[in-house]
């Protein structure tokens, strides 16, 4: 299983040798799903990606995005659902739209008032509130959603990944928007749902929809919180991949924490902190007590701050 953005491909195209590494492991016989946390685009147009940058054979129903993920958690639900509220892309909604669930969407019919928002006419038929990064986030998409939140549907996430990291900074992801979701609608952690990495139903959806071995797989990515957690809690081996979000002492934090099998405490602050504050990290080894990693991690988060 292979994430996209910083293993196979990354700001200026291929990552180098990445083609040339799956062409080799296609031919050895070796089995390929493209795993992403990205819903800003459809499956058939990851395949064309891939397939634009070099890499051959590319199927689309050997691409897994957190907008198919989105769209196969609700449809598989009983009843499933019909109808959501979507802030997202196109492609979320088409994603959505293919398995028959309808999206209502902020597009005129928004709001930016006291008055506006008091008017409010919500579609009683919808049953969830689906988020995925969307560029185009504003506050009439946040109070439209938080009203139809505030009916006890659930907030279903496409992935929490808080930001990227574009041309050495952060910049804000659906994690973000997440974020402002359940603080505006007070979203109590029971409907908070993530379908992409590193859900644990993406990884029994996975194993069982494409029958993987679990010990004849291996998830390759380039971020702890999402790519190493989802391969860790699918009980399969996994790979940091250096040509993306982690650093190289990144990289030793997550042996050390994984060897302490405590690695999903690892918060994402604390992981950028690590990117940028090597030698502090140095010392969560995995001998140390959870106190001592904690403490070490809260130095990092506070140093990140600073
Ligand atoms: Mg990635």
């Amino acid at each position: 299983m292979l994430d996209l953005d910083g293993v196979l491909w990354g700001g200026t195209g291929a990552v180098q040798g990445s083609a040339d590494a799956v062409a080799h492991l296609t031919g050895q016989g070796a089995r390929m799903l493209y795993v992403t946390n990205n819903s800003a685009r459809t499956r058939k147009a990851v395949a064309e990606k891939l397939m634009g940058l070099g890499f051959s054979a590319i199927k689309e129903e050997d691409v897994v995005t957190s907008g198919w993920a989105a769209a196969e958690y609700l449809a598989s639900q009983q009843p499933p659902c019909r109808k959501a509220f979507v802030i997202g892309s196109p492609a979320l909604v088409s994603e959505l739209q293919a398995r028959g669930i309808a999206c209502v969407t902020e597009a005129g019919g928004g709001v930016s008032s006291e008055a506006e928002f008091a008017a409010l006419e919500l579609d009683a038929e919808v049953e969830a509130v689906v988020s995925g990064w969307d560029p185009a986030f504003t506050w009439s998409k946040l109070a439209v959603a938080a009203a139809y939140l505030q009916t006890g549907v659930p907030l279903i996430g496409t992935n929490p990944d808080c930001a990227n990291s574009v041309a050495g900074r952060l910049m804000p992801e659906n994690g973000a928007q997440l974020a402002a979701l359940v603080a505006a609608a007070q979203v109590p952690p029971e409907r908070q749902i993530i379908v992409g990495k590193p859900s644990p139903q993406l990884v029994e959806t996975l194993v069982n929809k494409w029958s993987l071995v679990r010990e004849r797989t291996i998830m390759v990515g380039d971020r702890i919180d999402t790519d190493i957690v989802f391969g860790n809690r699918a009980g399969i081996a996994t790979a940091l991949v250096l040509s993306g979000v982690a650093s190289q002492v990144c990289a030793i934090v997550c042996v050390c924490v994984k060897n302490a099998r405590t690695l999903s405490y690892l918060s994402a602050q604390a992981r950028y902190a690590a990117i940028g504050r090597g030698k502090e990290t140095k010392c969560v080894c995995a001998r140390a007590r959870a106190s001592e990693r904690a403490r070490t991690l809260r130095r990092c988060s506070m140093l990140y701050e600073e």
